[in-house]
């Protein structure tokens, strides 16, 4: 088998917190595969260093069904149960540059960040990687619990897991240097936009006419949110309540 090295320069090596390193000589297949999983974010066009070594360092494969685990490195978003699926890694790599890019290297372990849709647990283990601390809300109790089970082994301190409707957002925890939207809604719920600190950015995909484009919300004083409608997008439903 030939192993495809990087078109340029190789990744400097860059701290991830929270991650331990990965033993010499185990589980080399999957880290193969998700070098060239980086390999091809940044030949897509992803630039942000702490961004990619996140990426390269969560295993995705852990997040999904054994039964899907060969596919894991491939940019498909993929089902997760209830009817849900992970986001494609191009997405979630795009969608975490564009939140930390205003965030210099230095403060990014010092930014907290609000997720709504953890899903089975992988955007949540990558933000934790990038930013300082994560709080993630998932609606379904079992993808909730499931994402407990998947990030148990990778003892992340700086991650919290919340059972709730995640468009109320995290008010005791607010405000957030960032907030992150899995799942396509109709409008921004007006709470996530009240816990958005002064600066940060709020992505979302939100869904008009049956067409979803993601939306970036930029808070640059108190009472002043400036939006910015992104690329065509395809998420799942955000959804009221808990289940
Ligand atoms: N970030 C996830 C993607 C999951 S898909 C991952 O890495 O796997 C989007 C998720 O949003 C689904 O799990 C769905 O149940 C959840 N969701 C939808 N509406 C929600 C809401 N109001 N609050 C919290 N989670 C919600």
């Amino acid at each position: 088998m030939s192993i495809r090295r990087p078109a340029s320069k190789p990744t400097p090596p860059v701290a991830v917190p929270g991650l331990p390193p990965v033993p010499a000589g185990l589980g080399l297949a999957s880290e193969r595969a998700r070098q060239r999983m980086v390999d091809a974010l940044r030949a897509a066009g992803i630039r942000d260093e702490g961004v990619l070594a996140a990426m390269n360092r969560v295993p995705r494969h852990q997040f999904i069904d054994a039964g899907l685990a060969s596919r894991a490195y491939e940019d498909v978003a993929l089902p997760i149960g209830h009817g849900q699926t992970i986001s494609k890694p191009s997405t979630v790599a795009r969608m975490i540059e564009l939140l930390v890019a205003p965030i210099p290297a230095e403060r990014r372990a010092q930014a907290r960040v609000l997720e709504v849709g953890t899903g089975c647990g992988y955007q949540a283990a990558v933000l934790a990687a990038v930013f300082g601390e994560v709080i993630s809300i998932e609606r379904v109790r079992g993808l909730h619990e499931a994402a407990r089970t998947h990030l148990r082994p990778m003892r992340l301190p700086n991650l919290r897991l919340v059972f709730g409707d995640g468009r109320l957002g995290a008010p005791t925890a607010a405000p957030f240097d960032a907030v992150i939207v899995a799942a396509a809604g109709d409008e921004i719920p007006e709470p996530l936009l009240t816990q958005m600190a002064v600066p940060s950015r709020l992505l979302a995909p939100i869904e008009a006419s049956g067409r979803q484009a993601l939306h970036l919300v930029e808070r640059t004083a108190r009472e002043t949110w400036q939006l910015t409608v992104l690329d065509s997008v395809r998420f799942v439903p955000l959804r009221a309540g808990t289940s």
